[in-house]
Parts: C-alpha cells; sequence; structure tokens
C-alpha cells in the first residue's frame, strides 16, 4: 500500500515547545508532524514540572500540619508514608499516559488540530 504524506511542518521531539509550535502553526492551517523518540509530552509533563509539583505540593501540606500560619488552629503531623505518595503519583503519571495514547491516536487530537502524531 502507498502512502502519500504531505506536511509543512515535521517537528522532532513532543515537548513544551514542540506543542507551542504546532498548536501555532495549526492555528495557520498547515499541516505537522510530530514525532517522538522517547514518551509523548516530553519532560515537563513526564519527568519534570508535573512530578516535581506533585512532590513539592505533598511537602507543603506535610510541613504546614506541624507549621500552622493561623494562630487557633492546632494541627500535627499524623503518619507520612513515602511509599503510598509516590504511588499516587505513579498512578497519575500512568492515567496521563493512558490519556495521551488516546490523544496520540489519528485522527487528529480534537481542538490542536494536528494531522496526526507518529512515534519513532
Ligand atoms: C525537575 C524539573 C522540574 C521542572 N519544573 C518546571 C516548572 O515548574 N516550570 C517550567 O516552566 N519548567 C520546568 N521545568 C523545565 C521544563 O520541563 C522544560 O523547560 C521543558 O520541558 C522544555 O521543553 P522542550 O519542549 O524544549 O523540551 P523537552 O520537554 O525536553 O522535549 C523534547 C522532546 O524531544 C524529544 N526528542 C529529542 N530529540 C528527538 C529526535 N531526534 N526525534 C524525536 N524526538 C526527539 C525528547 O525525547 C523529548 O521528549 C522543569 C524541568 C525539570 C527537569
Amino acid at each position: 500500500m502507498k502512502n502519500n504524506f504531505h506536511f509543512d511542518l515535521a517537528i522532532l521531539g513532543s515537548g513544551s515547545t514542540a506543542f507551542a509550535a504546532a498548536i501555532s502553526a495549526a492555528a495557520q492551517d498547515k499541516k505537522v508532524l510530530m514525532t517522538e523518540e522517547r514518551t509523548l509530552g516530553g519532560t515537563c509533563l513526564n519527568r519534570g514540572c508535573v512530578p516535581s509539583k506533585n512532590l513539592i505540593e505533598a511537602a507543603q501540606l506535610w510541613h504546614n500540619a506541624a507549621n500552622p500560619r493561623f494562630s487557633g488552629i492546632y494541627t500535627r503531623q499524623e503518619h507520612l508514608d513515602f511509599k503510598e505518595l509516590i504511588d499516587q503519583l505513579c498512578l497519575k503519571l500512568i492515567l496521563i499516559t493512558i490519556l495521551k495514547r488516546g490523544a496520540a491516536l489519528p485522527p487528529s487530537p480534537k481542538g490542536l488540530g494536528f494531522r496526526a502524531i507518529i512515534f519513532g
């Protein structure tokens, strides 16, 4: 079977920068090809901002329990289960991965305007 593909822009990678470029090009009716050699979403979604913010927020809650910000409120740190904390993060990342798989299937993800996302 012969496939004839035509794209106006080919993007190597699928991180935040790639998505910004793809959305901008798609808004100008350009056909965009996005590739990825590792995991869809790049550093921010998989290893950077999203997972680190999750743990920073959890650490903040744990800290606040021992350091209430308002006089008259008395709280304490009860119990920290680090494995459970990591498990919930992993579960969220797995859910994101499942959602990404769904979004990556052609035809284009709704609202983004991409023609295809092809993985290496
Ligand atoms: C721990 C951590 C926390 C962070 N927190 C924040 C934050 O709170 N706020 C913030 O603004 N930034 C944060 N960052 C920075 C942010 O993650 C990066 O600035 C951002 O992800 C860069 O996006 P990018 O698209 O340029 O690169 P990336 O997200 O790294 O994407 C590049 C992608 O290209 C792929 N690729 C590379 N070469 C090829 C190839 N030849 N073919 C196919 N695919 C290829 C890679 O596999 C990768 O998926 C954080 C980073 C880290 C590590």
